[in-house]
């Protein structure tokens, strides 16, 4: 389904217009983007690798490789055959067995569960996706079929189900409709974390997707960095005339940069939308107000969001205006001086000590 972002922050004022977050106001974005059930993206796309000249697709697993300086790599399947490769890409995904068996190490974060749900519907803001901000944990809905939206709790309980004040934070009917789902046991949980790996290529093996790093799922930037790592291989390929050890170089630099923006991307905004306390609600309730206020940061958000803008550095001059806002903020509270100079102190100093975990990540 096309799809735009909206972010709908229901608490604590609840009364409050959404802000609209438009790919189109990324300068040089698209001004849609598309929400689709992962199994219906991935079979559509092996299936278009079927048909391209000179592909074979072959079910087996791979179960070893071996070989990833040399010459060629060796590759083997579950059904007993063996492969010799001059390029493999590992797109095998988060558990990457190829990148283990390159031993490229790979940092992880903490484990998150999360649950999902499919309903009916509708949206209240139907062709976006919606991120509801006014339970415990952002809550993410995304039309993915005429009859299907795709609700997903960002955080629930070691039961694998979501919380109540997040079910009662989605709007109407929204929120009727997973209460039904949850009483009749059709939610889905999975454990999630971050990863971040060492390097994203060993000799002639490419790491490429989620294989190569991924973040809190609430960042929703998992498929545009894959697309992204097709584009990159494509042209570290092309630029290195055959040369595949000279490409696997160039495409360990290139990545780099986004990569790194990316995995400081995940916790920053993780943390800023989810977090309990005072000091992460004032920071959320600053982004809200630099989001209403500032169209060209709504845009250099959402670029970043869809990864179309990589530079380390618009992320940190991002957080940096979201963090002014937050301190505004405070300061125009209805509380004691003491109080709203201890809070901003206090803002200060966990913002500062989550971008210098984001900058050591
Ligand atoms: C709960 C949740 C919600 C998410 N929501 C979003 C979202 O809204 N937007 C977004 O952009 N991203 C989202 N993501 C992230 C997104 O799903 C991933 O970034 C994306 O699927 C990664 O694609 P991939 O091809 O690298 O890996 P995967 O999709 O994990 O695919 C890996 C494939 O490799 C196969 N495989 C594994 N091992 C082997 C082997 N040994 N031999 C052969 N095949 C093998 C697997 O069977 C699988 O088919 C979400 C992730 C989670 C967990």
């Amino acid at each position: 389904m096309p799809c735009r972002r909206a972010a709908l922050p229901c608490s604590p004022d609840a009364a409050s217009a959404p802000i609209i977050l438009s790919y189109g106001e990324t300068v040089g974005s698209h001004s849609t983007g598309i929400a689709l059930e992962h199994s219906a993206l991935a079979a559509a796309l092996l299936q278009h690798a079927g048909e391209l000249p000179g592909v074979t697709v072959r079910r087996a697993r791979v179960t070893g490789a071996i070989g990833f300086d040399g010459p060629s790599v060796h590759v083997e399947t579950s059904d007993g055959e063996r492969l010799e490769a001059a390029v493999l890409i590992a797109a095998d995904g988060r558990g990457s067995k190829l990148r283990e068996a390159a031993g490229i190490g790979a940092a992880r974060g903490a484990p998150v569960r999360m649950a999902g749900v499919l309903v009916k519907g509708p949206l209240p803001y139907e062709g976006y996706g919606h991120v509801v901000l006014g339970g415990r944990a952002p809550v993410l809905a995304y039309r993915v079929g005429r009859s299907a939206v795709r609700v997903l709790f960002t955080r629930c309980g070691a039961d694998g189900r979501p919380g109540a004040d997040d079910v009662s934070a989605l709007p109407d009917p929204l929120a009727a409709q997973v209460a039904g789902a949850v009483a009749a046991s059709e939610l889905a949980s999975t454990t999630v974390f971050a990863l971040t790996p060492g390097r994203s290529s060993r000799g002639r093996l490419f790491l490429a997707g989620d294989s190569g790093g991924c973040v809190h799922p609430v960042t929703a930037t998992g498929v545009s960095f894959c697309a992204a790592d097709a584009l990159r291989l494509q042209r570290a390929l092309g630029a290195a005339r055959g040369d595949v050890l000279a490409a696997s170089e160039a495409y360990a630099v290139e990545r780099t940069a986004p990569l790194r923006t990316r995995v400081a991307l995940g916790p920053l905004l993780a943390e800023t939308l989810g977090a309990p306390g005072p000091e992460a609600r004032a920071l959320r309730t600053g982004l809200v107000r630099y989001w209403r206020s500032d169209r060209r940061g709504r845009g250099a958000s959402i670029g970043l969001l869809s990864t179309h803008e990589p530079r380390f550095g618009v992320l940190a001059r991002e957080y940096v205006k979201v963090l002014g806002h937050a301190l505004a903020g405070v300061a125009a509270e209805r509380a004691p001086i003491s109080e709203r100079l201890g809070l901003c102190a206090r803002l200060v100093s966990s913002t500062s000590r989550l971008a210098a975990r984001a900058l050591r990540a």
